[in-house]
């Protein structure tokens, strides 16, 4: 069962652990504060999350929809603990809305990212590229999708415009309206694999659920689960199984999360990566002919995947850039306020002078 979400060799091995201290799997279906929505074997589940879990989600954000975590077993109302969560292999991120400090996850282990946009005159090149740097930071693939190809007098020609620019990833053209190249966008997703929608509102996304969804509504995939209290709650589906195979992720604030600072959670999505070069023999290893370096070694072992390397190391530079430019701001707030204090302490003076003459 939860093979259709996506679990695998992969996630066994990185859950034995848990295994054999008694735990077992299940992914977030819907993330909220007091209980998560966990899809196990054993069908579904409210799961609170532990003492230490709930600590570090302080600093470190809550677990979110799409999230692999290992439960403790059921007290037998349909109730559980969540005791870990297993690394994730992509995420969506942002900074929580209460705090500057902590990152909050918004989308977990998503595999393919639709970047929609819609080809009458509302498309924004820049816009665009801030959604595919936003699907690229969070490790999954991305796909761009034009929208409503109808309105378009030459598709085409501006699809193959869009195309230079999304260098690399596939461009798709849709229209809901006439129902044309909707197949094309399932062919993107295998069993068990993940995606989410993201782009400007109106570019249709909503449309395009419902058509993935087989016209159900997302907005009626409800549910009712009965929470520790033995109240009633609702909530809506962040995770839902596609009628032809794979899932879809609709979670809040993941549709527009390219509209915020691309430069955020670089290490909570490379994690892996970081930790990896903490094994260098040389702490200032460049990771290029040094000799015991473990990114080399990973990658030579084939445990890190090149076109992942390349990307890290593209967006750090990014990142770097973007944080000299902010240092060199901060510089010049600083040149400007103490030119300031002179300026007052100047004028203060010559008040003195003139008020004792
Ligand atoms: P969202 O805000 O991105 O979720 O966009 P919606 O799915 O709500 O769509 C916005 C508007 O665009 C709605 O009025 C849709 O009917 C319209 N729309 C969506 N897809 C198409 C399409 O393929 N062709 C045309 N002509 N209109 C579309
Ligand atoms: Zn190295």
């Amino acid at each position: 069962m939860i093979e259709q979400y996506g679990w695998s060799n992969a996630l066994r091995v990185a859950f034995e652990p848990h295994a054999r201290a008694g735990y077992v799997p299940g992914r977030i279906i819907v993330q909220q504060r007091e209980a998560n929505l966990v899809v196990t074997d054993a069908g579904n589940l409210r799961a609170r999350l532990s003492g230490r879990l709930r600590h570090e989600a302080q600093e470190g954000g809550h677990p979110a929809a799409g999230d692999w975590v290992a439960l403790s077993a059921t007290t037998g109302e349909g109730t559980a603990t969540v005791h870990a969560v297993l690394p994730r292999r992509t995420a969506f991120v942002r900074r929580a809305a209460d705090s500057v400090q902590t990152l909050q996850v918004i989308a977990a282990n998503v595999d393919v990212v639709f970047v929609v946009t819609s080809m009458n005159a509302d498309l924004n090149p820049r816009r665009l590229e801030r959604f595919l740097a936003a699907a690229w930071q969070s490790g999954a693939r991305p796909v761009v999708v034009l929208t409503k190809a109808d309105l378009c007098e030459q598709p085409e020609s501006q699809a193959a415009d869009i195309a230079r620019l999304a260098a690399g990833c596939p461009v798709l053209m849709v229209s809901a309206r006439q129902g044309l190249g909707l197949g094309g966008l399932m062919d993107h997703i295998s069993p068990g694999e993940t995606c989410v929608l993201i782009g400007s509102s109106g570019v249709g996304k909503s449309t395009l659920v419902n058509a993935l969804l087989g016209e159900e509504r997302m907005a009626t995939q409800e549910i009712r689960a009965t929470d520790a209290r033995g109240r009633h709650t609702t909530s809506y589906r962040q995770l839902v199984l596609l009628p032809g195979g794979g899932l879809i992720l609709d979670t809040p604030g993941i549709r527009e999360v390219g509209l915020i600072d691309v430069d955020e959670g670089l290490s909570t999505v490379f994690d892996d990566v970081e930790r990896l070069a903490l094994n260098c023999r040389f702490s200032d290893c460049g990771h290029s002919t040094e000799p015991g370096c473990a990114v080399r070694g990973a990658l030579d072992g084939g445990l890190l995947d090149p076109d992942r390397w390349a990307h890290f190391q593209k967006l750090s530079r990014e990142v770097e850039a973007a944080e000299l430019a902010k240092e060199g701001a901060a510089q010049e707030v600083g040149r400007r306020r103490l030119a300031a204090k002179q300026r007052a302490y100047r004028s203060t003076k010559k008040d003195l002078r003139n008020l004792s003459s």
